[in-house]
């Protein structure tokens, strides 16, 4: 197969291991910037055009970063109207970059969630508060990213603080209940295909709630229950990604889903576990790119 891998940089680790197994299993496989993509759009003859030429390829991996999806999801979903298939379709990445849209959805169908509020102008900030049951808890910017953004207000008066704050700087943001029994740890399931393929737990440094790797947290191999492997699997399926990484805290009310990744990495957890992820995506992609297999076309 031709497999195409949208990433701007060819040295990351992930994309590196993914042309590493597509070579592997005997595919013809290129890495291009979707920044440097440009495209014509007819109906008749839609194309994706780099450096001068066609792009022609039977199926497409995006590695699209939080920054540029809107660009990004664009070039994919010209790659799905020329009928190419993708591991992970424009719209499901579109919707899992949408924090609001994403919690909407997993509600909607049942899904364990910590309890959320979300405002922009809270003018009845202890409403709000209340609304969630109380400090302490989390407060995030909706735009944040590795952690940065998300505040644990231990009292009512801190959240109170925290909250004005954020509002005088006109941030949209989630106000959460605190999961303290997760003790600054956090699953992640890496989802291939319908199934949690790997996981690790995620703890953060002494003293940080915050698991996040690049909080200085830590990763390592962990078995996860049933219902834990249940909540990923369909978490991914509601978002329609075909991969993803499910983000899970352990709570007294069972796993709840604090983020569904449409671009998880790949180093933290094929070095937790050992597992060779990258080669687990490229067989998927060996068992159902067929051209046109894709839900969206990019609607
Ligand atoms: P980001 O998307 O910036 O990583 P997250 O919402 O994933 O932000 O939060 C970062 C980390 O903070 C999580 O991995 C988790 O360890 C911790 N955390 C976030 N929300 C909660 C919460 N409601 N209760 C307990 N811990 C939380
Ligand atoms: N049904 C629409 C879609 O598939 C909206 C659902 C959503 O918010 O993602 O895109």
């Amino acid at each position: 197969m031709k497999i195409g891998i949208l990433s701007r940089n060819t040295k990351l680790y992930s994309t590196m291991r993914l042309v590493e197994e597509a070579k592997a299993r005997g595919h013809e496989v290129r890495v291009v910037d979707h920044l440097r993509c440009y495209m014509n759009i007819t109906s008749m003859n839609p194309s994706v055009q780099y450096r001068g030429e066609r792009l022609d390829f039977d199926a497409v991996i995006p590695r699209i970063g939080a920054s540029v999806t809107f660009y990004g999801t664009a070039v994919l979903r010209q790659f799905e109207m020329m009928g190419v298939y993708p591991l992970n379709e424009s719209v499901a990445i579109s919707r899992s970059r949408d924090k609001l849209r994403s919690l909407q959805l997993l509600a909607r169908k049942g899904i364990g969630l910590p309890v959320t509020g979300f405002a922009r102008y809270p003018d009845d900030t202890e409403d709000l508060i209340k609304l969630v049951g109380g400090a302490p808890l989390v407060v995030k910017l909706i735009e944040g990213t590795q952690g940065i953004g998300v505040v644990l207000a231990e009292t009512q008066q801190a959240a109170e603080s925290v909250i004005e704050a954020f509002h005088g700087l006109n941030a949209n943001i989630l106000v959460q209940e605190f999961i303290k029994e997760a003790g600054g740890s956090d699953i992640r399931c890496f989802v291939v295909g319908g199934k949690v393929v790997a996981a690790m737990k995620r703890q953060g440094k002494a003293g940080e709630f915050r698991s996040n790797i690049h909080r200085g947290g830590t990763a390592e191999l962990v078995k996860i229950s049933s219902a834990e492997r249940q909540t990923a699997v369909q978490a991914a399926k509601i978002m329609g990604l075909n991969m993803a990484g499910v983000d899970i805290l352990r709570s007294n009310h069972g796993p709840v889903v604090m983020e569904v990744n449409s671009s998880p990495g790949l180093q933290g957890i094929e070095t937790a576990t050992g597992k060779n992820i990258a080669g687990m995506i490229i067989e998927f992609i060996e068992s159902n790119a067929k051209a046109g297999n894709t839900r969206t076309k990019g609607k």
